[in-house]
């Protein structure tokens, strides 16, 4: 190497140079964005979360229980889910259900999110379609562990018979979460 190549002070310079250049010019198109002129983008181009992507159909979001058409919840307490579960996140207590047509049903169903991997095996396992994962709701952040745990109310709470008619409605979000 020829010695202002071994001194590197050149190249850090141009390095610097490049990096600066490329932090103004953003700079200067985010404050140009937030005065108003909305063609103007930096290198953030999803400006969220003002802005959001269409989440794919594919993804995998929180959970839901499904219900049946008499409301009552379609899971069987078979226990797939919670067997397959890699996380040991989810706990069913069973019960009778009513109909005697219907062996059991779920009395309590948690999932503990914080411990969730979001693997979707739970779903597939599900010999019902009790449990999906297609709510399109990822914002659901706590401040504590015990903000994590849903219970069976919760998510069922999520079913489109359940509040407003839509998968994904909004469900009662306690006081300690993040909204
Ligand atoms: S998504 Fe995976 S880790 Fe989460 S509850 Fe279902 S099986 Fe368990
Ligand atoms: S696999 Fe389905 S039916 Fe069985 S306990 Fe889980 S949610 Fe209920």
């Amino acid at each position: 190497m020829k010695l202002v190549q071994r001194v590197y002070l050149r190249e850090v310079f141009s390095g610097l140079g490049l990096t600066a250049r490329h932090f103004f010019r953003n700079m200067g198109r985010h404050v140009a964005h937030a005065l108003g002129r909305k063609d103007a983008r930096g290198a953030v181009t999803v400006q969220y979360p003002e802005e959001r992507r269409p989440y794919s159909p594919r993804l995998r979001s929180l959970h839901r229980l499904v219900r049946r058409e008499d409301g009552s919840p379609r899971c069987v307490a078979c226990m797939m889910c919670e067997t397959v579960c890699p996380a040991r996140c989810i706990y069913i207590v069973a019960a009778e259900h009513p109909n005697p047509e219907i062996e059991k049903v779920c009395q309590e169903f948690t999932i503990d999110l914080g411990k969730c991997v979001f693997c979707g095996y739970c779903v597939e396992a599900c010999p019902e379609d009790a449990i999906r994962m297609d709510t399109g709701i990822l914002e659901f952040s706590s401040y504590s562990r015990e903000g994590m745990i849903y219970t069976k109310e919760m998510l069922l709470a999520l079913e489109p018979a359940g509040l407003d008619g839509r998968p994904g409605s909004p469900i009662p979000i306690p006081p300690d979460r993040t909204p």
